[in-house]
């Protein structure tokens, strides 16, 4: 059986999925997002994880089962980027399923159609992370470009797959009006999108930056105001997609 690098466990959690969710922080990611709040789990530095195999995570999540399961919540694999670590998350997500638990995975979809299509159906709902529409700033952002998230997120469609959409509104760098209007109109193709859940930018990740000695080079970027998330919200609506409330 595969062994898993977890960074943490959050047992309570009420933004990352429907319901209470207990939620898995994998270590490993493809991206280096310059405004990353997670920052300690993207390389996998030793006393940054544990190891764990699937039987071990599956007991842990158990125990905690009745009151997630109460809630209408379940399990979310989150990081870092959880398909960083497919043979492990393959493994855990056929179990949690074998066990009738609700499951979520928190990605950039920077993978290929082949490995999303393995865990399909075992995934009750995609949270799909996209930084950017437009693939010059996403690159400028993360280090790689959208164009695979892009197909990815059209495939995820054509499984009829639930997802919703996330994305970080940081002033000035993604609230752009003809971007989000882009994004808005891709995004409106999609009949398996469920929510679009628009995050405010915030800057409590950067002592995290600090603790390891990285320069966190976005310094000068501010949290949005209300107006500034309800005017991006408001481009959402104008096109009747299903805007979560923060
Ligand atoms: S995808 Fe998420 S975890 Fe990975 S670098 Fe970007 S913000 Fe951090």
């Amino acid at each position: 059986m595969a062994k898993g690098l977890i960074h943490s466990f959050e047992s309570f959690s009420t933004l990352d999925g429907p319901g209470i969710r207990y939620v898995v922080f994998l270590s490993g990611c493809f991206f280096r997002c310059v405004f990353c709040h997670n920052v300690d789990m993207v390389e996998s530095l030793p006393g940054t994880y544990k190891e764990y195999s699937v039987a071990e995570v599956v007991e842990k999540i158990n125990r905690a089962r009745p009151y997630f399961v109460r809630s209408g919540g379940g399990v979310t694999l989150s990081g870092g980027e959880p398909f960083f670590q497919f043979n492990f998350i393959r493994e855990l997500l056929s179990e949690f399923k074998r066990e009738g638990i609700h499951t979520a995975v928190d990605t950039c979809l920077y993978t290929s159609s082949q490995q999303i299509k393995e865990v399909s159906e075992w995934v009750d709902l995609f949270l799909v992370g996209l930084k950017h529409i437009d693939t010059r700033k996403h690159k400028q952002l993360t280090g790689r470009n959208n164009d695979l998230i892009l197909e990815n997120i059209s495939y995820l469609n054509s499984l009829k797959k639930p997802f919703w959409l996330r994305y970080v509104v940081i002033p000035g760098i993604t609230s752009d009006k003809g971007d989000i209007r882009r994004l808005a109109e891709f995004l409106a193709q999609f009949s398996s999108l469920q929510g679009v859940d628009l995050l405010p930018y915030h800057r409590l990740g950067i002592k995290k930056w600090q603790a390891m000695n990285k320069e966190y080079t976005l310094s000068c970027a501010k949290p949005p105001t209300e107006e500034e998330m309800e005017e991006v919200k408001l481009a959402f609506r104008a096109i009747n997609l299903p805007v979560l409330a923060c």
